[in-house]
């Protein structure tokens, strides 16, 4: 007899409890990791490289012995498990709402052949659904979600596989060659890197986090979203290693879980707003001009500096700061009077940390209609933001070359400076001040359709 680990957002060998137990089940181990087509990007994708860089570093830590299948889970599991004669199948749950229900169905299909799948942890310190209210409801309000977590707690950081273990080995595909989108850059993926990232930023930047962290000219901030993302470090781990006075921190993976732990109480999340008005009643624009607004936001061609940087860096990086996420976020909503149905799904295809619970909610915040929500006639503007968050126009210079020239703070407004368009920048496509009225009276419209309605 054998196990199997089935590999999926675990991508490390340290603190991994559904590893440990699939080596205790059957010291026979075979480390699967199947290429769901559902789940596979587009080849040249963001993700889809990211991924075969950490499947790559994956496969050399287990010498090699990392069996690649690509293939529908609920028929390749199965079919590898009695390939090898697996008594077991070895995962971490996955709370997410297709990760559900492919399991079930890779559950189902595994016993009829009498393999079990085994779950054992979750890509999170405390697994969604396990912070109730004492009525025993969820939360949707970040605050008291946080003292429960806090309260409830979490495991220490499980012990390593035993030194030189030695994985089986099964026929195997090759992974993809990576093909990157020219003038998209990646970090290094793999859980040596997500350790490096992690022990710089705590030696470095951690004491100064909670002053610099809404900085995006300066490198405040962890880094560490794509890594959690594919679990190449666990947030258990991260968790361990800070100390009373890093509570800003701690808060900020919290809300990581407190996502987590909405999607799973409401999938229908994904895609519907939170507070139903804004589906049912909200005039959002349509048109030829609408059109127009979104392209200029995907292009970063709006007009805003602080706006155009973000969008930029999103589509050099794959990751755009948090302050700016949200900058641009109300930009597309507010300004642009644009469903965040629009924008999250533009996210996701670009983000090298896109995460189905954190992207969605992070948009609902924005829009004012999710959990906990910035209320929606709190309009972020996108200058005055630029101005605050990067205050010497550094951001601005490293993302919008038409913009280089400008120094200081005067990056943020060229409409101020005689030659502040010479290299061509676009000029704004709408006007801040007029579009924050719409957006307040189109809320105040839907509101009292809502009522009206008798919803
Ligand atoms: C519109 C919008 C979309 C977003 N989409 C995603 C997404 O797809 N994936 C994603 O991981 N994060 C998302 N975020 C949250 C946040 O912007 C990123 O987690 C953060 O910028 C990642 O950078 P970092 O690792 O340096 O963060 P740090 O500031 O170093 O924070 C440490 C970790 O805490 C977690 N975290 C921090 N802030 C948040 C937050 N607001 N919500 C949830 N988790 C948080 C992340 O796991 C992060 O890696 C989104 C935010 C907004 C406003």
């Amino acid at each position: 007899m054998s196990s199997v680990m089935w590999f999926r957002r675990d991508l490390r060998l340290k603190d991994n409890p559904a590893l440990l137990d699939a080596i205790a089940s059957d010291p026979n181990v075979f480390a699967l990791f199947v290429l769901d087509p559902v789940l596979w990007g587009q080849p040249g994708s963001v993700r889809t490289n990211y991924l075969i860089d950490s499947l790559s570093k994956l496969n050399t830590q287990l010498a090699g012995r990392l069996v690649i299948r690509s293939g529908s889970p609920s028929v390749i599991v199965p079919n590898f498990a009695r390939e090898v004669s697996a008594g077991t199948v070895h995962i971490a749950a996955d709370f997410g709402p297709y990760g559900q229900k492919r399991d079930n169905a890779v559950e189902g299909a595994l016993t009829d052949f009498g393999v079990d799948l085994v779950r054992v942890g979750s890509a999170y310190a405390v697994a969604p659904g396990r912070v109730r209210k004492s009525d025993d409801t969820p939360y949707r309000v970040f605050t008291p979600f946080y003292k429960v977590w806090t309260t409830h707690g979490w495991r220490t950081p499980a012990d390593s596989i035993p030194k030189n273990f030695v994985f089986q080995s099964a026929p195997t595909e090759q992974l993809p060659q990576p093909n990157l989108i020219p003038g998209l850059t990646l970090p290094p993926a793999g859980e040596e890197a997500a350790w490096k990232f992690w022990g710089e930023f705590k030696e470095k930047a951690l004491a100064h986090y909670a002053d610099d962290r809404n900085r995006p000219d300066l490198a405040g901030t962890s880094s560490l979203s794509h890594h959690l993302k594919y679990g190449e470090i666990h947030p258990r781990s991260v968790l361990a290693g800070l100390g009373d006075s890093d509570e800003v921190f701690r808060k900020e993976i919290c809300w990581r879980e407190f996502y987590a732990d909405v999607l799973f109480n409401t999938p229908q999340s994904t895609h519907a707003s939170l507070n139903e008005k804004f589906d049912v009643n909200m005039p959002w624009a349509s048109g030829a001009t609408a059109e127009e607004h979104v392209n200029a936001w995907k292009q970063g061609q709006t007009g805003f500096p602080f706006v155009d940087a973000g969008m930029r860096q999103l589509r050099a990086e794959g990751w755009i700061h948090n302050r700016v996420r949200m900058v641009v976020a109300s930009f597309l909503i507010k300004d642009l009077h644009i469903p965040w149905q629009v924008g999250a799904p533009w996210f996701m295809q670009w983000l090298r940390d896109g995460d189905i619970a954190s992207n969605t909610h992070g948009w609902q915040w924005t829009a004012g209609c999710g959990t906990d929500a910035s209320p929606f006639y709190r309009v972020f503007n996108p200058i005055t933001q630029g101005i605050k968050f990067d205050p010497h126009g550094d951001y601005i210079r490293r993302y919008v070359p038409e913009l280089a020239h400008l120094s200081g703070a005067a990056a943020h407004e060229p409409w101020n400076t005689p030659d502040g368009y010479s290299h061509h920048y676009s000029r704004p496509v709408v006007d801040h001040k007029v579009e924050r009225e719409v957006a307040l009276a189109n809320y105040a419209a839907a509101k009292e359709n809502f009522a009206n309605s008798g919803s």
